[in-house]
């Protein structure tokens, strides 16, 4: 392997320090003022249910109490309004969106944008997409971490980005925007992706196919950001095939321990954000 490893363990260990002494802060010692993170989760799916426990661990590490919420249906609406209304709650994540589409739609809705921490909802999408950012998606944010640890410059770089759903792809683009970078957006439609990926200096693959980027399709100037997260027979992999791709890049992060263990940092440091926002404090 040649590329620059971006250690993603490594960047969520500085991030949990920091986010811990910032809660130390806030606290200073009255356990009565820790602040809490709901957790919800409306069904039963597995990946669903590690997310949340990841969640749930991270929010330990840093000092925040976790507080997970499993429900079915309608009460978790009304479970939503009682956690907006709480002054201890300082986040509201939906680890887990809901079976029924519409169901779903709501309960993102009901969530408080000022509590928002997985900038799920659309007021907060909106305010992204305005170039105005204000609580956005974890993972998106998680992109922007890893590069701004390992001093990647952004602006004036070409960025290609493969997918664009409103939790991954359409997000690292409104924040890659706003750092001046030129950015492409490939999904499945896009006619020629080898073409696309093979001119960016940035690529970050959020498509969710296990070895969709292939040797042929980076240069030796590309930094790799892989965003996938993909059960196979032996494990987990990223959307990049990690071993021959490494051998042609300048830097790549893996799967796993690349985006993976910076992503519940990142609603962890927007939970911060909002707890120190309520006791008026700045960070
Ligand atoms: P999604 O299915 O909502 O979107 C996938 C996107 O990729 C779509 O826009 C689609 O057009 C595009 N795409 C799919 N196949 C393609 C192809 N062959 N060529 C070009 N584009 C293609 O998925 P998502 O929720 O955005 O998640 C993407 C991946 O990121 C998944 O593996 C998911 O598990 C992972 N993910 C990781 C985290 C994390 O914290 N690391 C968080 C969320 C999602």
């Amino acid at each position: 392997m040649s590329a620059r490893l971006l250690d993603g363990r490594d960047v969520a260990s500085h991030l949990r320090r920091d986010l811990k002494h910032r809660v130390e802060r806030l606290t200073e010692g009255d356990a009565a003022t820790t602040p809490q993170l709901a957790i919800l989760r409306s069904g039963a799916d597995n990946s669903a249910a590690l997310y949340a426990a990841s969640l749930e661990r991270a929010a330990r590490s840093v000092g925040v109490e976790p507080l997970l919420i499993a429900d079915e249906t309608d009460p978790l609406l009304a479970t939503i309004s009682r956690l907006n209304a709480d002054p201890t709650v300082a986040g509201i994540v939906i680890a887990q969106p809901s079976s029924d589409p519409e169901h779903g739609r709501r309960l993102v809705e009901r969530i408080d944008p000022a509590k928002d921490v997985d900038g799920a909802t659309p007021t907060n999408a909106g305010w992204l997409a305005r170039g105005q950012p204000a609580f956005v998606p974890a993972t998106a944010l998680a992109v922007i971490a890893i590069l701004e640890a390992y001093d990647i410059p952004v602006a004036g770089r070409r960025a290609v980005i493969i997918g664009r759903s409103a939790v991954v792809g359409r997000p690292v683009a409104s924040l890659l925007v706003a750092r001046d970078a030129t950015v492409v957006i490939c999904h499945r439609a896009t006619r020629n992706l080898a073409r696309e990926t093979r001119r960016a200096e940035i690529l970050v693959a959020a498509a969710g196919v296990p070895g969709l980027v292939r040797a042929e399709m980076v240069n030796r100037s590309s930094v790799v950001i892989d965003c996938g997260i993909n059960a196979v027979t032996g494990g987990i992999v990223g959307d990049v095939e990690f071993s021959a791709v490494a051998l042609i890049v300048k830097a790549i992060s893996p799967v796993p321990g690349g985006i993976g263990p910076v992503t519940p940092m990142m609603v962890l440091r927007q939970t911060v954000e909002s707890a120190e926002r309520r006791a008026g404090r700045s960070p």
